[in-house]
């Protein structure tokens, strides 16, 4: 089972029917929401062939996203890797900062906005723990006059107050939610509760490849655009594909973008690294790939999935060597993004193409980085 699955050319039929990555994904939901989630799996289906609905988010993400984001070449982050023989990798920063409201969030929620409006949906909900989902989702609900209402915990309200703030300018209703830790899992059980209720009028625009089938397949094909133009810059800049890809890992939504197109290349590297915080023994880490269980859900499935059958690997890093990277980001490659990882650069040959995800700006965590970063 594992080895046919494995088989590159099964790839793009990926998931089977169920929603199922192997033996991770599927769909497993109250009953009233079953049907809502074939109707957008029907929908999504018959929306990625039909020419009209693809010209139109073709458009919008040109003109209003502000594709195809460059692929740059950092000079100085290169010189930085290279070894005293002068020899090294060659860096690329695909760069997904630049994006409409500075990160890939975007994509996704714009294609998911334009679809509910094809169902007939005039209204949106959606969760947020940061609030760059809240803020994607709230922005383009008021570009195509859609009601939005963002569930977002109070603990995580009060850290990204400029979010939350940027969201009701917006013209979204943002809900406070306090049960719990008051944090993502809790805004994510009462967004599913308000779609439970509300299913008939309300499309849910979930922010990453997570959650129950069509949800995983669906952003990741809406985020694969990161990975198409790759290859085209690729083939441009230097005639061939880049030996690496490497995209922090969060839900898994900008490295599924970036990945997707390249998995069934088997001489493309694919690494995503995931966030280690205080250290992958302190209990205090989001390393669900690294350090998780199986049952766990809190990365998508198919990264489960690529790292089951050995085609893709993870790592991952401290908070502090988070903060480090972005210092060196900011100071050498002159981008300040988040998502930097220094994973495998040093010991890679020379002049191996590495193209590092630049999933978004690093606005939010300024704050953050401010109490620890001594400048
Ligand atoms: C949301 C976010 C992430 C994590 O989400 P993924 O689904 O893993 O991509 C990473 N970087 C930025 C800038 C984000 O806004």
């Amino acid at each position: 089972m594992v080895g046919k699955e494995a088989d590159p050319a099964a790839a793009l039929q990926r998931p089977d029917s169920f929603g199922r990555f192997g033996k991770f994904g599927g769909k497993y939901v109250p009953e009233t929401l079953m049907y809502a989630l074939t109707e957008l799996e029907a929908a999504f289906k018959s929306l990625s062939t039909d020419h009209e609905f693809q010209k139109e988010l073709d458009g919008i993400l040109r003109d209003y996203v502000g594709r195809e984001s460059p692929l740059y070449f950092a000079e100085r982050l290169t010189e930085h890797y290279k070894r005293p023989d002068g020899k090294g990798p060659h860096i690329y920063l695909k760069r997904e900062d630049l994006n409409h409201t500075g990160a890939h969030k975007i994509n996704n929620a714009v294609a998911q906005a334009l679809l509910a409006k094809r169902l007939g949906k005039k209204r949106i909900i959606a969760e947020t723990g940061a609030g760059q989902h809240g803020v994607a989702t709230a922005t383009v609900c008021a570009r195509f006059g859609l009601q939005c209402v963002i569930y977002m915990g109070a603990q995580d309200m009060e850290r990204q107050s400029l979010n939350v703030f940027r969201m009701r300018l917006l013209g979204a209703e943002v809900r406070a939610v306090h049960s719990g830790t008051a944090t993502l899992k809790d805004a994510t059980s009462e967004a599913i509760r308000d779609w439970v209720t509300n299913v008939e009028s309300t499309h849910y625009i979930l922010g990453s490849v997570a959650g129950p089938h069509p949800y995983p397949m669906m952003v990741r094909e809406f985020h694969a655009v990161i990975g198409k133009e790759t290859r085209k810059q690729a083939l441009e800049k230097w005639g061939g594909k880049p030996d690496v890809l490497v995209a922090c890992v969060g839900g898994g939504s900008n490295a599924m973008g970036l990945f997707h197109e390249f998995v069934d290349d088997k001489d493309v590297r694919l690494i995503g690294v995931e966030a280690a915080g205080f250290g992958l023994d302190s209990g205090k880490h989001a390393a669900t790939l690294t350090k998780g269980e199986a049952r766990l859900p809190w990365v998508g499935p198919e990264h489960s999935f690529l790292k089951d059958v050995g085609r893709a690997e993870y790592y991952s890093i401290t908070d502090e060597e988070a903060l480090d990277g972005w210092r060196a980001l900011s100071c050498i490659g002159d981008i300040s993004c988040t998502g930097l990882s220094r994973e495998a650069v040093p010991t890679l040959p020379d002049a191996t193409k590495v193209v590092l995800n630049c999933s978004g700006r690093g606005d939010k965590d300024v704050q953050t980085a401010i109490k620890h970063l001594k400048l």
